[in-house]
């Protein structure tokens, strides 16, 4: 057994590494800059470099990078050496404070969504003293933010950090307000859980589709899926194990919480699920976690895989992101305790998040709109495209009481106590009940379900923490004017639970009832990505956003670009890999055993051995005819896919990649897949699902 408290975070330059390295007054103005937020003097900022450098140095490092998350949704780096060369010829190893504050990438290829023109490449990467530094492959990685000459956001770091901001300060405002005044900080934490797959990666190299989109393009579905439910929580197998084991010690040296893993649902699909961090942190680590998930497996000779639905017909991958707020004295906003309905703090934080969601539904769809993640929405795997917030029973009788202004010590109200005293088993009870909601509220904390396994969590972060400021600063404003606050308190929850209670549900969201009960409601169904993202330029969603400083309109519209233009550009890709595939690999293996069972029947003929009706000449008939829809069905989708250029405006391309390229790639593939299954597999030129899945 390793020694875990030793390992980890033993790549971290954190806390501890700081005040041991730092002289004390620079380590308390750092701590004054991470904590208050206060401008980094360059005087500190060159002692913390030369401390970082020499501890790095001392790690094996030879090289330094500005770690960043540019809009493509993963990490940018860019390494530079430590080495400074002398005029005697030799080099001394430097890092000076400039250069630990603020680097100068070429930005020029990294989406800006018409931001910038390639002329005005510089972007500019600045340090985010709020998340450690650690040393990865030899580098020291230094986290930071990035944005762009005229100061345009850039990256998906920067929005979240102000969400985080903005939902401190009006959460302190309203606190305060509400009473408490031992508040002065209110953090967001977040706990995301990461599903993946695992497969053989000699199996995967064989898959030209997996390789090049990371989802299989084609494939019949395996005699055996999941439909005997022996993968959840089963036992997990050596070869999956090693991996597991290796992979948490190197993410307990980076100080990543890797905590839980189980097997998920489907055959060779996994789960990791880390201790909760701040919102800042847990997306750094999240996005080392999925880094390092990749090259570990890679180590173990297999193949990680990230896609939201690698297999059809097999369960998906999402990321559960599981969000709250937390005082600086530690108290949890969302902790319901003994006595819910006492519990005011709570009641209005949670009717908070009600009228956030309800109004922000959209912004939250778009959060999880991705080409990979519109196979997964409304699967009946994985919550359909419509967002609700599960409360459980025993909350929203709470709720009901409060809208009638009966909340306290009537009868009713005792009895759901009861129900919710015992909230450790009632959130255990009603875990499997749930598992089908968008957002479920789980004891002490919200769920959201949505996001793909692929994803960056600080958007669905960015846009709850700022969908919550912004119902917190204007309740605060009401509280300001009222005379009592008590009073005022209860009305605004009683016409909040009015206002926002159609987006409560608690019933199963797989159903098509609840979908027609959800268009009832008028609450969004947004599909796919095509129908949700032109929505984030909504007035109302551009008045949030710039209120609270966290996008400028032309952000905004930039974001909404490059999702919609990686959306046509995703299928674009996978559209010419199946046209690849089916040319060069299906129908030559589709021909060649064509040729076997004809030769078969021209045998018999010869012989003179067939009757009506023989079964090789049917086969033979059959194989024809299918290869005759395989052929029209590829040209169909060769032309479709030529249409894609005639036009440039992003809207226009994501409608018709929606109406024409999906439907033309669907058609192809359910033919390939009936070859599939009639052709010998000696035949067939790639990997079955079944060697896929059970390969491990
Ligand atoms: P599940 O029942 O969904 O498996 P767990 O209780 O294991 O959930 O927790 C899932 C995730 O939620 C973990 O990453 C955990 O750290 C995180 N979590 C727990 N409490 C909080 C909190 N207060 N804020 C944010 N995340 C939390
Ligand atoms: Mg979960």
């Amino acid at each position: 057994m390793r020694d875990v408290p030793e390992i980890f975070g033993s790549l971290v330059f954190n806390d501890d590494v700081m005040s041991a390295r730092l002289p004390r007054e620079i380590y308390k103005s750092l701590h004054k800059t991470i904590e208050e937020g206060k401008a980094l003097d360059i005087t500190v900022a060159n002692a913390v470099a030369a401390a970082m450098k020499d501890w790095a140095i001392e790690k094996g490092a030879t090289h330094y990078t500005h770690w960043f998350q540019p809009l493509t949704g993963i990490t940018a780096e860019k390494h530079d050496s430590f080495l400074t060369p002398q005029s005697d010829g030799r080099i001394i190893m430097e890092f000076s404070g400039k250069e630990l504050i603020k680097g100068e990438p070429d930005a020029s290829s990294f989406p800006s969504g018409g931001l910038r023109e390639t002329f005005e490449a510089r972007g500019y990467t600045a340090w985010d003293p709020t998340s450690y530094a650690f040393i990865k492959d030899d580098s020291l990685c230094i986290p930071t933010i990035f944005c762009s000459f005229g100061g345009e956001v850039l990256d998906k770091k920067t929005p979240l950090l102000r969400s985080m901001e903005a939902v401190n300060a009006k959460a302190v405002r309203l606190l305060k307000l509400m009473g408490d005044d031992q508040v002065t900080r209110v953090n967001t934490t977040v706990g995301p859980e990461q599903e993946y797959f695992l497969v053989d990666k000699e199996t995967y190299k064989k898959r030209r589709d997996l390789v090049i989109t990371g989802r299989t393009l084609f494939g019949a579905k395996p005699p055996k899926g999941q439909e005997l439910d022996d993968h959840y929580f089963g036992v997990i197998k050596p070869r999956v194990m090693a991996f597991m084991q290796e992979l948490n010690i190197e993410l307990w040296k980076l100080g990543v919480y890797a905590k839980t893993e189980h097997n998920e649902a489907a055959p060779a699909q996994h789960e990791l699920a880390p201790v909760f961090a701040t919102a800042n942190i847990a997306a750094d680590h999240n996005q080392l976690t999925m880094e390092i998930m990749k090259k570990v497996a890679d180590k173990h000779g297999l193949a990680c895989l990230l896609h939201e639905k690698p297999f059809a017909g097999v369960n998906g991958s999402g990321k559960h992101n599981n969000w709250s707020l937390s005082t600086n004295y530690g108290k949890n906003l969302f902790k319901p305790g003994k006595k819910p309905q006492d519990n005011k703090t709570f009641l209005v934080c949670l009717c908070a998040v009600l009228e956030a969601v309800d109004i922000s539904q959209d912004l939250l769809r778009i959060t999880s709109a991705s080409a990979g993640n519109d196979h997964r929405l409304g699967a009946a795997e994985a919550p359909p495209a419509i967002i609700s917030v599960f409360l459980g029973d025993e909350l929203t009788e709470i709720l009901d009481a409060i809208e009638k202004g009966e909340h306290g010590e009537n009868k009713k109200a005792e009895t759901v106590v009861t129900g919710v005293d015992v909230l450790p088993d009632f959130k255990k009870d009603t875990t499997d009940r749930n598992r089908t909601s968008p957002l479920a509220f789980t004891g002490n904390k919200f769920e959201f379900r949505m996001l793909g396994s692929s994803f960056s969590i600080a958007d669905v972060n960015t846009v709850i923490n700022t969908a919550v400021a912004d119902v917190f600063d204007r309740l605060a404003d009401r509280l300001e004017m009222a005379e009592n606050i008590e009073e005022e308190l209860d009305k605004w929850m009683s016409q909040t639970v009015t206002a926002h209670k159609r987006i409560i549900f608690n019933g199963n969201n797989y159903t098509q009832d609840w979908v027609n009960e959800a268009h009832r409601r008028g609450l969004y169904e947004l599909k796919t990505t095509a129908d949700a993202v032109p929505h984030f330029v909504n007035e109302k969603n551009i008045e949030l956003f710039t209120k609270h400083k966290i996008f400028t309109k032309s952000e905004i519209a930039s974001r909404c670009e490059i999702m919609l233009d990686s959306y046509c550009k995703v299928l674009h890709i996978e559209a010419l890999t199946m046209l690849e595939m089916a040319k060069k690999e299906i129908m030559p293996a589709v021909l060649s055993y064509t040729n076997e069972v004809a030769n078969g029947v021209k045998l018999k003929q010869d012989i003179g051995i067939i009757a009506e009706g023989d079964a090789t000449l049917k086969l033979c008939t059959r194989l024809t005819d299918l290869y005759n829809k395989l052929y029209r069905r590829t040209d169909a989708l060769e032309a479709t896919v030529a249409g894609l250029s005639s036009t440039n405006d992003s809207l226009e391309a994501s409608s018709y990649c929606r109406d024409k390229l999906v439907p033309a790639m669907t058609k192809l593939r359910s033919v390939a897949d009936e070859l599939e299954t009639i052709v010998a597999e000696k035949y067939w030129p790639y990997p079955n699902y079944s060697e896929l899945l059970f390969n491990v």
